[in-house]
């Protein structure tokens, strides 16, 4: 379960199957062959004919076009204004950056996710249109020193600030308990949404269910919550 899809709920449309990547960096090209894998129709576009070509050659877009994206014009007859999703993945340049996003928003394309590189720069991307503004550089950081602290905890979705669903490997001082003896809501004040083994999920575990360590928990509640966790 990759937990991190969850937000893709938040401002996608379900039927949603084209996308348009604009920025052909180590970002935008791994958001789009990870969309080609998964059998979504991509067009990857850059102003560097070399990344627009090594795109094509790496088959990581079904079409990869080379254009100025601070160019209206360009933006248009590529079609880019079609799309319903489009991801601004241009993380070092931010004039053009900004450009490009208020060009597509302006252009009433419904969902534009855009990377920033800082905080002002997200503010500022905020400001032009940016339904979601991502920062992938300091995700993966924090991502990594928790990962670091807390091994055990395996996925993380962040539903606000304060509060997360996780997925947990089953510690060694629940192993063989059932849930209603480890009173996850009672002694902990959180919610087991499901208990995965062998791949298989089982959604609103019954009271009686026996855990045992290795198998996986889905839990939601606040992050103090959570840390308390004896993982
Ligand atoms: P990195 O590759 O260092 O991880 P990144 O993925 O954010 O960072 P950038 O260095 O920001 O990538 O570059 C993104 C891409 O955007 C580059 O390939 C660059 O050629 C492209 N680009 C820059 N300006 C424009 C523009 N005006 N129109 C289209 N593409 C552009």
């Amino acid at each position: 379960m990759n937990l991190s899809s969850l937000s893709f709920f938040r401002s996608h449309s379900k039927g949603n199957k084209q996308f348009a990547v604009i920025g052909l960096g180590r970002f935008g090209r791994a958001v789009c062959s990870t969309l080609h894998n998964l059998g979504y129709e991509v067009l990857g576009t850059d102003i560097d004919e070399k990344r627009v070509a090594q795109a094509m050659t790496d088959q990581i877009a079904a079409h990869a076009v080379q254009l100025d994206s601070t160019q209206p014009s360009a933006l248009k007859e590529a079609g880019i204004f079609e799309f319903d999703t489009v991801i601004v993945a241009i993380g070092n340049y931010l004039q053009e950056s900004i450009i490009t996003t208020l060009n597509v928003k302006e252009a009433g394309v419904p969902h534009v996710t855009a990377k920033a590189s800082s905080e002002i720069h997200g503010k500022l991307l905020q400001r032009v249109g940016a339904d979601r503004v991502v920062y992938p550089e300091n995700d993966a950081g924090c991502a990594l020193a928790r990962s670091l602290t807390k091994p055990a905890i395996l996925d993380r979705f962040e539903v606000d600030p304060e509060n997360s669903i996780v997925e947990v490997l089953v510690p060694e001082a629940f192993d063989g308990k059932t849930i209603s003896e480890i009173q996850l809501r009672s002694r902990y004040g959180l919610n087991l949404l499901a208990v995965c083994a062998n791949n298989k999920f089982e959604v609103n575990p019954g009271p009686n269910l026996r855990l045992w360590k290795g198998a996986l928990m889905v839990l939601i509640g606040a992050n103090k919550n959570i840390n308390r966790l004896p993982l």
